[in-house]
């Protein structure tokens, strides 16, 4: 054996045992965030708003008479569960035409591909947001090791086609509804948040679903400091009674629940202007810290 094919050897056992740890890595990295999407018994926010997630992987159906919105989908795995919470809340799957995002992680977008194609119901997104969902999960602002594990298909989901993309202040009409977007950049590029109205009796409630405001070890780009006290600032800014996120446990979703099974009038549990705050602050607390996560 010369030297050279010796060392060419080498050379390939190095990369296939770095592709076996990479694959190794990512199975575990998936598994352990495969946490929060036990199933959980969708419920009545208020007024047209439902919960439709899972545990902790949050989704949400706002109904109209013209159709229905959903917010969010959790992992491709999870949408069932959305599908069947939808239904046993009395409403088709068949009558969602229009899906909305939070942000393109797996966990929250990684179901919005089935809900697609079970619903015929169009995709909107951010302009950023938009490019990782037509990937299936790849996020140019990720770290290389990361976006190969997307690239050789160990982590993220399948591709999907984004039907609108939507900017900055645009509202989505459905009928009667209308959801505006704000693109709170920061834990992704694209991240948004959305205002809503819900009206519930002869009372309107201002709805804010905020986005993760976390930054990412694994997800860095140099305007993101600057995009998150953007985000924060303008999250303030908004009129808020109701407040969710994409991770339920973050806005206290089975307490508000178990509270709301008791209250005389079961929405006040979940009106929490101070929760939403409290929310912010930490926010902005955590990024003067500069803690990644
Ligand atoms: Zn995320």
């Amino acid at each position: 054996m010369t030297h050279f094919t010796r060392r060419y050897r080498l050379a390939v056992l190095f990369g296939l045992v770095s592709v076996v740890a990479l694959v190794l890595a990512g199975r575990w990295l998936n598994a352990t965030k495969r946490g929060g999407q036990g199933p959980a018994e969708p419920f009545r926010i208020a007024g047209n708003l439902y919960y439709v997630g899972a545990t902790d992987a949050a989704a949400f159906l706002i109904t109209g008479p013209e159709g229905h919105v959903v917010l969010d989908a959790g992992y491709p795995s999870t949408a069932p569960m959305i599908m069947a919470s939808i239904a046993k809340l009395g409403f088709s799957i068949k009558d969602v035409k229009v899906l909305l995002n939070s942000e393109p992680h797996p966990d929250h977008a990684g179901g919005l591909g089935v809900l697609r194609q079970e619903s015929g119901a169009e995709l909107w997104a951010s302009e950023a947001t938009a490019f990782t969902l037509a990937s299936g999960g790849d996020d140019p602002d990720g770290i290389l090791p990361l976006r190969a594990l997307v690239w050789i298909g160990v982590i993220g989901y399948p591709k999907m086609r984004v039907d609108h993309r939507f900017k900055d202040g645009d509202t989505i009409h459905l009928g009667p509804l209308a959801l505006t977007a704000h693109i709170t950049g920061g834990h992704t590029r694209g991240c948004t948040s959305w205002s809503f109205d819900v009206r519930d009796g002869d009372r309107v409630l201002n709805v804010v679903s905020a986005c993760d405001l976390g930054r990412l070890a694994t997800l860095q780009y140099p305007e993101q400091v600057a995009d998150l006290e953007r985000s924060i600032r303008v999250l303030r800014s908004l009129p808020v009674d109701i407040w969710v996120t994409c991770h339920a446990r973050w806005w206290g979703r089975y307490r508000k629940f178990v509270a709301s099974t008791s209250a005389e009038d079961p929405v006040e549990p979940f009106i929490d202007p101070e929760g939403y705050r409290a929310y912010l602050d930490s926010a902005e607390a955590e990024l003067r810290s500069g803690r990644l996560h």
